[in-house]
């Protein structure tokens, strides 16, 4: 195996890349290159690789167990030289497959005593098929039982046989037929096939589940399961597709407990790491003409294929299997090594498991392994914090290694298993420089090559900065559950959210942003755990909660098409339902985005986008400030900026009987004319101005409600320009979903007031400096009740929450799920009984919303 410069002949042309991104598969190819995982290798040498710019690579990813002897092994060359030369035909079927003759012949004799039947395939899925075929033919049974976490393929039957709902669901499987027990216990097997006689043809199971991340059951489990299925009459399929020829250090791994299923699978590296083969060895007796002379596969047991396996067979077989019993030794090493770093970062890694060559690392899903709220932590709690390592390791360390496909916080280490020493001794300190990054939540060192920065070891700057790892709040009994769904606003935010990004300028900040965006699918949405808090209510009574966040600011939010929108905070919303949330707020633009949540449809437990008390505490710091001023509000303008949104319009009912006039702001219509919607808002609030005493009552009532009449009178008067609308209006509201700031300090009336509730403002906030007359309070932040601990950051002073995040506490906390905002109407009942729940649960409304007056 040689790492010299490569042959530039074999560089294939740029349009293969575009090829796979647009024709092969964009959607992998977009999660690679989220990673900068994509690279183009040109060359295979043993355990090396060569990507097209001559970079080289260690592969310990090694294509899922099926590269036995690493990249392009000589010897199965050669095998395939000499077909080439031999003339020998290599699809001739039906006939006397000779080579597959001889094949078939060697693994009888390498096999688990008594395995003499082959019935040859291409690929470990088909294997599966043949397994439950030749069970189901033998039996006459359907029944096939098989273990949860387990990978058996993914054809509709090998599906089905998988334990995996996600890899499952939308494609019909399991088909009828197929059960699913826990791996590893043998009890719940024996309790099966009791419960159900002669129902079971077979139980098929892996010896180790590798893509369930790499999972050793106990001890004595397979010769358990081989003596229940026996009493039971049923077949025993051991499926070692991946654990088979050599992996886990024994040929087989039935071998490890001497355990002789009936039916047992291969494929993998039977192929030798170039051509596709794969077996299924069982006793003679369980195959008939029912199922011979029936099942066929045009490629199965070609030529090529057979003399390639007898190849690897003589490989394996030769020198007293020097090459297993090596992979024996070499994992045994590496799995010490391994061992030895989990002890070295407890924190990042929960357990070394593996044999031979088949060795997986799990890492921390610990939301809070570096400290309450690091980005660091929810990528882990996302299971996430794999591919990061395994990012890191290719591009700063040069060494491929893959997180396993259903226990994917796994990181696989599966070698050629004729890797060097000094291979997995590299491995080894570029896994302790990773690991000893996440340990220590240093940004730059796991991201700092994301971002283009230098590649070099830097100590790390950080760990200084970290407050210290402080325990998570967990759900204690009693609690009431919800969760709340909340986004960065801006790009500077994301140093407030977790210190260790300050390392970051606000581009790589948004370059990091779009990684983790792109680089989770449609499957798994790009929604993290960022912590969790409880608060206390009235009473005893707490509700835990977990703040759950979006990879967007306001803007790119905004930005993402209506579907994907719909994509990311439905996912976000499932997230929080499954961690066992009983309702859930949209916090930020995710209200926005989904139509004030009408856009995700039925969700399993409420949702709220939490504008009536938005609406609610708005309103009562409306009231105390223009108490405090002493604002004569019958005579007062108001201007709500934002009139046809859901709070706009909802301040705008509750306080028209009040007050002397309203100026509507939004959106113009089609055609120049007032929208549908500002015309509409205006209608009600005139309707529920009711008895009131402010002017607009009083003129609403002698015109009987007119709103002509009442735009002459200039009691109603409806602009698009904000500026122009609060130039002679007292009170003004801000409720816009605009992502900036709509008007100026130096726009406003003398002696204004400013509730503003949007978040961003939509006023500049250096309003004391420039306008002192001027009184600005931000309407949508409350303080949590005391007892409370929900002191995440999200940008406001300790104690505080925004009013839509409240809401969905009291909704939690007094269980009265009618109370939810939805859509853009909003009953004037719920606003005031969310503000009567407020007061008994001890949330301070006014008060609190003076903070940002107070600190300017
Ligand atoms: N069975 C096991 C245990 C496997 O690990 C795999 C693949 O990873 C399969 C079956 C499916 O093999 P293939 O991908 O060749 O269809």
């Amino acid at each position: 195996m040689t790492d010299t410069t490569i042959d530039v002949s074999v560089v294939p042309e740029r349009s293969g890349r575009s090829g796979f991104a647009g024709s092969v598969n964009p959607e992998l190819y977009r999660l690679l290159t989220a990673l900068n995982l994509d690279r183009e290798y040109v060359r295979g040498d043993g355990t090396v690789l060569f990507d097209s710019v001559g970079r080289r690579y260690l592969d310990f990813a090694g294509a899922y167990g099926a590269l036995p002897f690493g990249h392009g092994p000589t010897p199965i060359w050669q095998a395939i030289n000499d077909v080439r030369c031999s003339g020998e035909p290599i699809f001739v079927q039906p006939s006397v497959l000779t080579a597959a003759g001889e094949l078939a012949d060697r693994l009888g004799r390498i096999a688990p005593e008594g395995l003499t039947r082959t019935t040859f395939v291409n690929s470990g899925t088909e294997a599966t098929e043949v397994a439950l075929k030749i069970a189901r033919a033998h039996t006459g049974r359907l029944g096939v039982l098989t273990t949860g976490n387990s990978f058996h393929g993914k054809t509709l039957g090998a599906l089905s046989a998988t334990g995996n709902i996600k890899y499952q669901s939308g494609f019909g499987a399991p088909v009828t037929g197929f059960d699913h027990i826990a791996f590893g216990d043998a009890e719940a097997l024996d309790a099966a096939l009791t419960a159900e006689p002669d129902h079971y043809a077979v139980f098929l199971v892996e010896p180790i589940q590798g893509e369930g991340g790499v999972v050793c059951p106990p001890d004595g489990y397979l010769r358990q399961v081989q003596e229940i299925c026996n009493r039971h009459g049923v077949l025993l399929a051991l499926d070692e597709v991946q654990t088979g020829l050599g992996r886990t250090g024994r040929m087989f791994a039935a071998e490890h407990e001497g355990v002789i299923p009936d039916i047992l699978t291969l494929a993998k590296a039977l192929g030798g790491g170039i051509v596709p083969v794969g077996a299924v060895l069982c006793r003679p007796e369980l195959v008939g003409e029912s199922f011979a002379l029936r099942h066929t596969s045009t490629f199965a047991g070609n030529a090529l294929a057979a003399r390639v396996g007898l190849a690897v067979l003589d490989e394996l077989t030769r020198d007293d299997c020097a090459v297993v019993t090596g992979a024996a030794a070499i994992g045994r090493q590496l799995k010490n090594d391994l061992a030895g770093l989990a002890e070295k970062y407890p924190s990042v890694v929960t357990e070394v498991r593996g044999l031979g060559l088949l060795l997986g690392i799990e890492l921390t899903a610990d939301v809070n392994f570096v400290g309450r709220q690091s980005l660091l932590g929810s990528i882990a709690d996302q299971h996430n914090l794999s591919a990061v390592i395994c990012s890191y390791l290719l591009n700063v360390e040069g060494i491929r290694v893959a997180p396993t496909l259903l226990g994917n916080r796994v990181i696989r280490i599966e070698p050629p298993l004729t890797v060097s020493a000094a291979a997995c001794s590299r491995l080894v300190a570029a896994l302790d420089r990773g690991l000893g990054y996440a340990a220590e939540g240093d940004m730059d060192g796991l991201f700092g090559h994301l971002l283009g920065r230098p590649t070099v070891a830097t100590p790390a700057a950080l760990a200084a900065l970290r407050p210290g790892r402080t325990p998570d709040i967990a759900v204690r009994p009693g609690d009431r559950r919800f969760a709340f769904i909340a986004h960065p606003l801006d790009l500077g935010f994301f140093a407030a959210f977790d210190p260790a990004l300050e390392v970051f300028d606000n581009a790589e900040r948004q370059d990091l942003l779009e990684r983790f965006a792109a680089s989770t699918s449609e499957l798994d949405p790009a929604s993290f755990v960022i912590g969790s808090g409880r608060v206390s209510g009235f009473g005893d009574s707490t509700a835990h909660g977990d703040l759950i966040g979006l990879p967007y600011t306001s803007e790119q939010l905004l930005r993402l098409p209506t579907e994907r929108a719909l994509r990311v905070v439905g996912g976000a919303v499932e997230l929080a339902i499954s961690r066992g949330a009983t309702v859930v707020g949209l916090g930020g633009y995710s209200s926005v985005i989904t139509g004030n949540g009408l856009g995700l449809g039925a969700t399993s437990r409420p949702i709220t986008t939490g504008n009536t008390f938005t609406a609610a505490a708005s309103l009562r710091a409306v009231r105390r400030v223009c108490q405090e001023r002493g604002i004569d509000v019958a005579r007062a303008r108001v201007t709500i900026l934002g009139a046809g949104g859901a709070i706009g319009r909802t301040i705008g009912k509750q306080l028209a009987g009040e007050v002397g006039s309203i100026a509507l702001v939004g959106r113009r219509g089609e055609n120049s004319v007032i929208a549908p919607k500002l015309w509409a808002a205006a209608q009600e609030m005139v309707a529920s101005a009711g008895a009131g005493s402010g002017d607009l009552a009083v003129a609403a009532a002698e015109v009987d409600g007119n709103l002509d009449d009442l735009i002459r009178s200039r009691h109603i008067e409806f602009f698009t320009d904000p500026i122009a609308a609060v130039q002679d209006s007292l009170i003004v509201i801000a409720a816009t979903s605009a992502p900036h700031a709509l008007i100026d300090p130096t726009d406003l009336m003398q002696g204004a007031i400013v509730c503003d509730v949007a978040q961003p403002p939509n006023i500049g906030r250096d309003v004391r400096g420039e306008r002192p007359d001027v009184t600005v309070f931000d309407g949508g932040i409350v303080r949590v009740p005391s007892g409370s601990d929900f002191s995440l950051t999200y940008g406001l002073a300790p104690g505080l929450t925004y009013a839509c995040m409240a809401e969905t506490m009291l909704i939690a906390l007094s269980g009265e799920f009618a109370l939810r905002s939805i859509g853009t109407t909003l009953d004037g009942e719920s606003v005031e009984r969310l503000g009567a729940l407020a007061d008994v649960h001890g949330f301070t409304l006014a008060e609190a919303t003076r903070w940002r007056e107070d600190a300017q």
